[in-house]
């Protein structure tokens, strides 16, 4: 007996629930993975710290110093090692109040939530409405994705994808980081989809989506920096577009590019005139790049339709 035919698989009933589950997961990326990288890098930096060579090279530090620094990083080294041992999945998700353990029928998308009306069960603190948020969110997309490409690998890719941009938007949103273990990987699997012809675009369109997804960002973050004196963009934000670039083909960047940046500055001024934001707090930019490529993914051809009728 082999699988159920790719209909099945790929209907859009099915991905809905696997987006469902999908996004219980990337609840645990979005909350782990920034933590799991900041402590590589606080690790990394005690390692620096104890690295007398480098001290002296790049400082050009007494010895006197570099002892005082090294013995500063063993601190820290010690400190970082001492923390308890985490992993996407390890260890089991905890209240964060009470530590109650989440039992089997609490973890489920949506439903645990759901039952538990929002609270935890042992203590009742309040569970952000965000995990099943983030849940629906992910199954309706996953579903869309199946609804638009049909049984194909397109939908398989664009389900990838767009868990991929689910995790980056939100991780940029509560860190302002946009990590490169989802960035790459976006641009990998749209360069790789490309060359296997399972998605709509050439290799060249994707390669030319991923060059100018990258400088495009670049180069009007070196202006703003010119002109303003202060980063208005990072790295991350390079890639993702260039992600996006690749996953969709050139042709879709200017699409992304006008959405992202007109929402992002609607956002942008009601957060400074509303909300007493400041004008020089950086205002993430990953999520509007994220919305825009899925808005690119589902709508582009009636969205470049629009730009070119004007
Ligand atoms: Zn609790």
């Amino acid at each position: 007996m082999g699988l159920p035919p790719t209909e099945i698989l790929l209907s859009p009933w099915l991905l809905a629930v696997l987006g469902l589950v999908v996004g219980s997961f990337l609840n645990v990326v979005i909350h782990r993975l920034p933590q799991l990288l900041e402590r590589e890098w606080l690790a990394d930096a005690a390692g620096y710290l104890q690295d007398s060579a480098t001290m002296t090279r790049v400082l050009g530090a007494p010895l006197a110093r570099t002892d005082e620094l090294a013995r500063q990083g063993a601190a820290l080294a010690a400190e970082v090692d001492a923390l308890p041992a985490m992993s996407l999945s390890r260890p089991r998700s905890r209240c964060p109040q009470c530590g109650h353990q989440l039992a089997w029928h609490e973890n489920i998308p949506l439903l645990g939530w759901l039952r538990l009306g929002g609270k935890c069960s042992s203590c009742g603190t309040r569970i952000s409405a965000r995990y099943p948020i983030v849940e629906v969110l992910t199954g309706a997309l996953f579903a869309a994705a199946a609804w638009q490409a049909g049984p194909t690998a397109a939908a398989a890719v664009y389900c990838v994808a767009l868990a991929l941009l689910i995790a980056a938007a939100f991780i940029d949103l509560d860190t302002t980081l946009l990590p490169d273990n989802l960035t790459l990987p976006l641009i990998g699997l749209g360069l790789a989809a490309a060359w296997q012809r399972w998605i709509p675009v050439s290799l060249a369109d994707a390669a030319l989506g991923a060059f100018f997804g990258y400088f495009a960002l670049w180069f009007v973050a070196a202006v703003y920096k010119l002109v303003r004196g202060v980063q208005g963009m990072a790295e991350g934000d390079f890639k993702l577009l260039a992600g996006l670039g690749a996953l969709l083909g050139w042709q879709a960047l200017p699409t992304i590019i006008l959405l992202s940046s007109a929402v992002g500055a609607v956002v942008g001024i009601f957060m400074i005139v509303a909300r007493g934001h400041g004008r020089n707090v950086p205002i993430p930019f990953g999520p509007y790049l994220a919305g825009g490529g899925v808005a690119a993914l589902f709508f582009g051809a009636q969205l470049n339709g629009l730009w070119s009728g004007v």
